[in-house]
């Protein structure tokens, strides 16, 4: 098969033909349709992740569908279902973490496109029990996008609460799945973007944030909560300066630059700073049952496989208009060959 594969970090993908990988007993096989490239690859393939498995083949927003079912799997699967294969690859079940419903924090987990082999290939081997079926409502294309920035974006959403003010610093990917979430839910959603970025602030007022400005000014009321969706440690105490009392600041990025030091009083009267760290399957039901309703609507971009470092670098650049997707294979009912 196809496969886009990782030598050594900081190097291009290289395109290979690879062995077909074989569905252990808790595995599915899927032949892969499409993709989604996620800034967490770029952070794989540029070496600020620690201890990849190398070679690997990335890609973690897996849209395939079943040719191959092993023998210990439930009947939730049949040959030929649509499934999602997200971050979360495989728990032990069985530490602290996961005996208290906190498997996205599981000393032993495994990652898809970082310690076992992803998405950019034309199959790709998952555990049954962390794939996911897909809402009908959104195509190959489309749905890709949501396997990670809308899941993980979604679990730093609803570390926000009930908040009624929202801000969000950096309006990527997840930014734009999770405001129309908070926009669908009421909230009132302030949007902080690169200094300038005009084009961007107008573009997030017209879908209806009450307030959009530069990362380096400050809202016009207090927040009760802001997510940060840039990997920019400096934003941490600016987001922080933005809370009201007892507001909190969301990280949602699996990688920061550096928070430089801020005085105690503003984190004071209960403001908290927090993480969030991978999924956990529940955040996916869950997410994967609010998105049609909402309908989340995604902005895609795609690309051939064989173009994957070219999504790569347009990523890295800042020059995509949407989601890089990924395409591998047949695209369902439209007939698109990649
Ligand atoms: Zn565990
Ligand atoms: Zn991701």
């Amino acid at each position: 098969m196809r496969a886009m594969v990782l030598d050594k970090p900081r190097q291009p993908l290289q395109l290979r033909d690879i062995e077909k990988p074989r569905p252990a007993k808790s595995q599915l096989l899927v032949r892969i349709a499409t993709c989604a490239v996620c800034r967490t690859d770029l952070h794989v393939v540029d070496g600020e992740l620690p201890d990849p498995k190398l070679p690997l083949i990335p890609g973690h927003q897996i849209v395939g569908y079943v040719e191959e079912i092993g023998p210990d799997i439930p009947s939730s699967f049949a040959i030929g279902d649509r499934v999602g294969i997200p971050w979360l690859a495989w728990t032990d079940g069985e530490c602290v973490y996961c005996r208290s419903n906190r498997e996205n924090l599981c000393d032993r987990a495994r990652f898809t496109g970082y310690t076992i082999d992803g998405g950019y290939a034309e199959f790709g081997v998952a555990d049954a029990r962390f794939c996911f079926h897909l809402p009908d409502r959104y195509d190959d294309v489309e749905v890709a996008p949501l396997l990670c920035a809308g899941l993980i974006g979604y679990r730093s959403y609803r570390k926000t609460g009930d908040a009624r003010r929202l801000g969000l610093y950096g309006f990527g990917n997840a930014a734009h799945l999770i405001a129309q979430i908070a926009l669908y839910e009421g909230r009132d959603l302030f949007v902080f973007t690169r200094p300038g970025d005009m084009e961007t602030q107008q573009s997030v007022k017209t879908l209806g944030a009450r307030w959009a400005g530069g990362s380096d000014e400050m809202p016009p009321e207090k927040l009760d909560a802001a997510i940060i969706f840039a990997s920019v440690g400096p934003l941490v105490p600016a987001a922080l300066r933005a809370l009201a009392k007892g507001g909190i600041v969301v990280c949602g990025g699996i990688h920061m630059s550096d928070i430089p030091s801020f005085p105690y009083a503003d984190l004071w009267e209960e403001r908290t700073i927090t993480s969030v760290a991978n999924l956990t399957r529940r955040d996916g039901e869950e997410f994967f049952a609010i998105a049609p309703r909402v309908p989340i609507k995604t902005k895609t971009e795609t690309f051939p496989l064989e173009q994957a470092n070219t999504a790569l670098d347009r990523f890295r650049a800042g020059k995509l208009s949407g989601t890089a997707v990924l395409i591998t294979g047949r695209k369902d009912n439209h007939g698109l060959r990649g």
